[in-house]
């Protein structure tokens, strides 16, 4: 079935705001829901948009009977590891609590297809590598263990109720649009890329590595970085592969790693600038190596990364920073 008009939900976001243009790109109608807890407005890449929090089902239920949506896609979490650890209780809510309303809303309304941003966290620490879809699933923080939670959920409803779903297990989301006022702003940045970044541009006075000491090439952790433009496409493709196949996932990765060294490497090399960094303690919770066998996707979406070059990454979130240094407007 052509899908025409989509609800991006957490489409003001980082994710979220680069599929929205990628969707408007591909001739979508969009519409966007967010509480813009996390969200910016000068994201919003819609031509409507509503601001609601899942966590108010009335409301929502609400909004999903205005209109029908051909697909729905579900971008909004709360998705800090560590923060996960010291508060679980908002990532239970404002995860799995909010997928429950969504999933009940879309129950209630005849809403029946939903493409879901899950992540690598549902694995854990790694016991084979590349990542395949079937390795086992023992989440080693709250935050992976709600999108693990989340990812049963859609099973069980695709099953009782017949809502089918894509669950995408991102590896790490990385690059931007500058050029269409898109980039990367969280509050704080905790992010690799974007603080090597904004160190290199001065827009920060310190950079720290968290461990030296991992059982790598140079000691430092080893991660999978995905163009988040080749993340939307992985979801339109997703979208359609759900008309023959009801219930789908798959890893999106490129299947190359780099160390963290190597993005600073990167960033010192395109910028020109001398980074030293700072070594300090491991992160909790940060597994060595995460690097995704994304063969499946690549297989049956006909999927392939093409923005996910780790220079061309580096050179468009320079630019974003160059651009925009505060971010977006608050
Ligand atoms: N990292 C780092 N310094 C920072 C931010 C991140 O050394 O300022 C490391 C982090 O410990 C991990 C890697 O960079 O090894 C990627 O972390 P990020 O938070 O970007 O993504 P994650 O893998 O947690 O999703």
């Amino acid at each position: 079935m052509k899908i025409s008009r989509v609800l991006v939900i957490g489409g003001a976001g980082y994710v979220g705001s680069h599929f929205c243009l990628f969707a408007t790109k591909n001739g979508l109608d969009v519409t966007v829901m967010d509480n813009l807890s996390k969200g910016y407005r000068s994201a919003l890449r819609c031509s409507e948009f509503i601001q609601a929090d899942l966590l108010d089902y009335d409301n929502v239920l609400m909004r999903f009977s205005e209109h029908k949506y051909d697909a729905i896609f579900h971008f909004a979490a709360n998705c800090l590891v560590g923060e996960s650890v010291l508060d679980p209780a908002a990532y239970y809510r404002n995860n799995v609590i909010s997928a429950y309303n969504m999933l009940e809303a879309m129950k209630a309304t005849g809403h029946d297809k939903v493409i879901f941003s899950s992540t690598c966290a549902v694995y854990g620490y790694p016991k084979k590598l590349p990542l395949c879809e079937d390795h086992p699933k023992e989440p080693i923080s709250p935050y992976g263990r709600t999108k693990l939670a989340i990812e049963w959920m859609l099973e069980d409803y695709n099953k009782a109720y017949g809502i089918k779903s894509a669950r995408l297990r991102y590896f790490n989301a990385a690059g931007c649009e500058p050029d269409f006022g898109l980039g990367e702003d969280h509050r704080p940045e905790t992010h690799l890329v974007p603080n090597v970044v904004r160190f290199a541009l001065k827009l920060s006075d310190e950079l720290t590595i968290f461990g030296n000491d991992y059982p790598t090439r140079d000691g430092t952790c080893i991660r999978d970085y995905i163009h988040v433009m080749d993340l939307a496409d992985a979801h339109l493709k997703a979208c359609a592969r759900l008309d023959t196949v009801p219930l789908i996932r798959f890893n999106l990765g490129t299947g190359a790693g780099f160390t963290n060294l190597e993005v600073v490497d990167s960033v010192k090399r395109i910028s020109g600038v001398n980074i030293v960094p700072k070594f300090g303690p491991r992160r909790p919770g940060d597994p060595a190596e995460l690097v995704a066998d994304a063969s499946a996707a690549q297989r049956d979406l006909n999927w392939k990364p093409t923005r996910s070059d780790l220079d061309s990454i580096v050179k468009e979130v320079i630019k974003w920073f160059s651009t925009c240094p505060q971010g977006y407007p608050s």
